[in-house]
């Protein structure tokens, strides 16, 4: 029997740079340490992918509190700047791959990684997973390399491209066996699911951090994107499940699916200014005055709530920034805390005006 209370925090890294430019994808050396370093503090060991995905099935015990590291896109700076110090910490890491960003690939320039690196990577015991081909959007028919909309079949093809190629591509240039697929931007819908199941991958990660439990869905691992200017995501990850400090509560978490929520996890708007909703009637006995609303970007929000219907809303009054958001509706039911992750993402350029969001996307 494995230990199914053991809990893990999957975290996400790109560039490690001396000089933060780009703070949403970078990190300096010596901050990427300084967290290496406090997973250890805490109490937190940092275990192999495929070791969480062996304790998934059953077939291995894991510590009571790990950290799997993963790293996106392939850029040099991983190879040279990130893979030494987890060396020398003794910590396995995964290479999330996208095909075309290796270096002499279409978007693969001087900084991104080769393939003579990665398979120095491989030799050496790194995990090698895929991330697609090109890195879009796969919910739309739009493919930007080539500057075309795709029709139906195209589209299909597409995606077959995007999800089962890369996985092909990688395990045919590299000899190694590919199971996990890293969701470009973490948008992802059933169809691409159905997809990426039917292509033989094993597990499927998106980008909204969460504590890995025994029963988390394979199809939507979430993982805790670490970016310099928001320290504070690495800090709660490792709050989640770090060793228990004195007044720690437990959380039980619920599905977001299962809260009926608006915007729909996953889903795309086109107002940077959305109506918040969930509807709370499937977790028990609310406590009205616990209810809680955080939104990413804004913080606490003064939602309301309905007791009648059970509804939790806000209408977002100040502009939504980034290309995603997510959305923590928590509360108490039966002295106990409840709580609900979702992220939805918002279009390019997106209204301030309109307040509805756009359907599913187009098949
Ligand atoms: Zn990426």
């Amino acid at each position: 029997m494995v230990d199914q209370t053991a809990q893990t925090i999957i975290l996400g890294y790109h560039r490690f740079v001396d000089k933060v430019r780009h703070p949403d994808t970078e990190i300096t050396p010596q901050d990427f340490e300084k967290q290496m370093e406090e997973l250890k503090t805490h109490g937190i060991t940092v275990i192999g992918m495929q070791d969480l995905l062996a304790w998934k099935r059953s077939e291995k015990n894991i510590p009571p509190r790990c950290a799997v590291i993963t790293l996106d896109d392939g850029w040099k700076s991983q190879y040279d700047v990130a893979w030494p110090i987890l060396k020398k910490y003794g910590y396995p890491l995964t290479m999330f791959i996208y095909t075309e960003g290796v270096q002499g690939g279409h978007f693969g320039g001087g900084q991104a990684i080769t393939w003579e690196q990665l398979a120095d990577m491989r030799d050496n015991g790194v995990d090698i997973q895929a991330h697609s081909k090109t890195h879009q959007d796969l919910r739309k028919p739009y493919n930007k390399v080539t500057k075309k909309h795709l029709s139906p079949p195209e589209y299909e093809q597409w995606l077959q491209d995007e999800i089962a190629g890369s996985k092909e591509l990688l395990e045919q240039r590299l000899g190694i066996k590919v199971n996990c697929f890293a969701v470009p931007y973490g948008f992802y819908n059933e169809h691409i699911k159905q997809i990426a199941r039917n292509a033989g991958y094993e597990a499927l990660f998106t980008v909204y951090g969460q504590p890995i439990t025994y029963t988390s869905a394979l199809d939507s691992l979430g993982r805790y994107m670490i970016e310099a200017n928001k320290p504070k995501v690495f800090a709660d990850a490792v709050k989640m499940i770090g060793a228990p400090t004195s007044g720690g509560v437990a959380v039980a978490e619920v599905g977001a699916k299962d809260l009926a929520t608006q915007p729909a996890d996953g889903e795309t708007v086109r107002t940077a200014l959305p109506l918040i909703k969930a509807n709370l009637g499937g977790v028990g006995q609310i406590d009205p005055g616990s209810v809680q609303m955080r939104v990413s970007g804004l913080g606490a929000v003064p939602a309301s709530y309905d007791p009648k219907t059970a509804t939790v809303s806000y209408q977002v009054t100040q502009r939504l920034r980034d290309k995603s958001c997510t959305v923590i509706v928590s509360a108490k039911s039966a002295g106990k805390k409840v709580e609900a992750h979702w992220t939805f993402g918002i279009e390019e350029g997106a209204a301030v005006g309109a307040t509805s969001p756009t359907a599913a996307p187009k098949k």
